[in-house]
């Protein structure tokens, strides 16, 4: 097996922790909530705009927000019911922004198709307008609006179409669950996509600690020499967007580029779904699988509208268990810690992660003690403990040389220092530092 530069595998503590963390089932469980709420801010590029008010009734899947602009996704009532109030509310980023409440009314009135719409013989701008009429974004936790990453001007020039099977981080199965329950639709989202990037060559990586979705994975391709399913290492973040290129066709997206520019395309596994759904039933981007674990009493995988609260899906999970100490919503590695249990999953969040005192030790943060595990672990070759200290030194310049801006905030340094130094989320707080002084800097030269 190739792999990369950098990346953690996990030592015998945490290969314990991951055995007490990790969801095994087979059945699939849903949870639908009375009441659901729906950031705007779901996606990367314009923001959308409410095109609902308060007492308007919604079928599930119809538009409730939206943007003239074409970078930027829809958004979706995901049950139908009545709008209740559109309010500021708390979000992913310890903030508030704005979000429409509907109050599910379990009819899950809609209009999508039941009988799949024949997208072999339609037109690619066909099918990229039901991609974008979909609001897919990322479902990986990137959020890149899906419709966008298909109108390349030159499809000819993409040899290769990834599928990420990798999940990435430690803990979560979301993504494993849903090959192994939805492989055959994951397929055809996929073999969609290569119609759009006239015909490359699929590749999909999943990790080798995921012996099931392969197995299903490789019998819903079986029939076709164009896909090839990989096998690749459980090392953290094997997932990673350049790391899996690397891993899977031996090319290096340059710093600063994009995948594209290397005749290469990525898609979660989770967006191919997605991207099938709204090809073929006209089914926009309204639920998700998300893993709920950590110290709660059933870790389990729950397929659920967006909207739905973090608190509601580790009531699903049969509460607490100990007293909780932080709330992550994504995974260990990227997650972010969230200060509420008001906030609601949306179309990129993975993961619910609970952890009581005792496990928190992951977080407790203590003086470096210059190990040089962070620097080992980094998959971009950076000094993740020198831009932190410049960081906190507020020295920006020191960061810039130091290329704080090619950080993918794996997460990785963090997770490998014995010191647990807060590591990632003060190098990408120095990214953006540097990306803000430098576009002061444009503006008053
Ligand atoms: S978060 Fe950034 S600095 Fe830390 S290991 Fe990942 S890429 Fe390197
Ligand atoms: S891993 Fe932590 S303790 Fe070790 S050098 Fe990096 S910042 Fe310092």
């Amino acid at each position: 097996m190739r792999t990369f530069t950098g990346g953690i595998s996990l030592s015998p503590p945490l290969k314990m922790l991951k055995e007490k963390l990790m969801v095994k089932q087979d059945d699939v469980l849903t949870f639908s909530p009375t009441m659901v709420f729906i950031p705007l801010a779901q996606h990367i590029g314009a923001p959308v705009e409410p095109i609902v008010a308060v007492g308007d009734y919604v079928k599930q899947g119809q538009v409730i927000a939206e943007a003239d602009a074409f970078v930027s996704a829809k958004i979706h009532a995901s049950v139908s019911g009545n709008i209740v109030d559109i309010v500021d509310w708390p979000d992913q980023n310890n903030g508030e922004g704005t979000t429409i409440i509907i109050e599910n009314d379990f009819k899950y009135t809609n209009d999508f198709l039941t009988d799949a719409f024949d997208w072999s013989t339609a037109e690619n701008k066909e099918i990229i307008a039901k991609i974008q009429a979909g609001g897919i974004a990322g479902k990986g936790g990137a959020t890149f609006p899906t419709h966008v990453k298909f109108s390349v001007d030159e499809p000819n020039d993409i040899h290769t179409l990834i599928l990420n099977g990798s999940e990435c981080e430690p803990f979560l199965r979301s993504d494993a669950f849903l090959m192994q329950k939805e492989a055959q639709q994951i397929i055809t989202g996929a073999k969609i996509a290569q119609k759009l990037l006239a015909d490359p060559k699929i590749l999909i990586g999943i990790e080798d600690d995921k012996p099931l979705a392969i197995k299903a994975m490789t019998a819903a391709s079986a029939d076709d020499d164009t896909i090839e399913v990989v096998t690749v290492p459980t090392v953290y973040p094997t997932g990673g967007e350049k790391q899996l290129v690397e891993l899977l066709t031996d090319q290096e997206v340059p710093l600063g580029g994009l995948t594209a520019d290397i005749g290469i395309v990525l898609i979660n596994v989770a967006t191919s779904f997605a991207l099938a759904d709204a090809v073929c039933f006209d089914k926009p981007l309204i639920e998700r699988y998300t893993t709920v674990t950590g110290d709660v009493q059933k870790p389990c995988i729950v397929k659920n509208p967006l909207g739905t609260l973090a608190g509601e899906l580790i009531d699903f999970a049969g509460g607490f268990q100990g007293a909780p100490s932080k709330l992550i919503l994504g995974g260990p590695m990227m997650g972010k810690a969230v200060n509420t249990l008001k906030v609601p999953v949306t179309k990129g969040s993975n993961g619910v992660i609970i952890f009581n005192e005792e496990t928190d030790w992951l977080y407790k943060e203590n003086p470096c003690i210059r190990c040089n595990k962070c620097v080992e672990a980094c998959p971009m070759r950076l000094m993740p403990m020198e831009i932190d200290q410049f960081y906190r030194a507020g020295d920006y310049q020191k960061c810039e040389e130091l290329l704080a801006e090619a950080c993918i905030n794996c997460g990785a340094c963090t997770f490998v220092c014995p010191a647990k130094r807060s590591l990632a989320a003060n190098i990408t707080a120095a990214k953006s530092k540097v990306a803000q002084l430098r576009e002061e800097a444009k503006e008053s030269a």
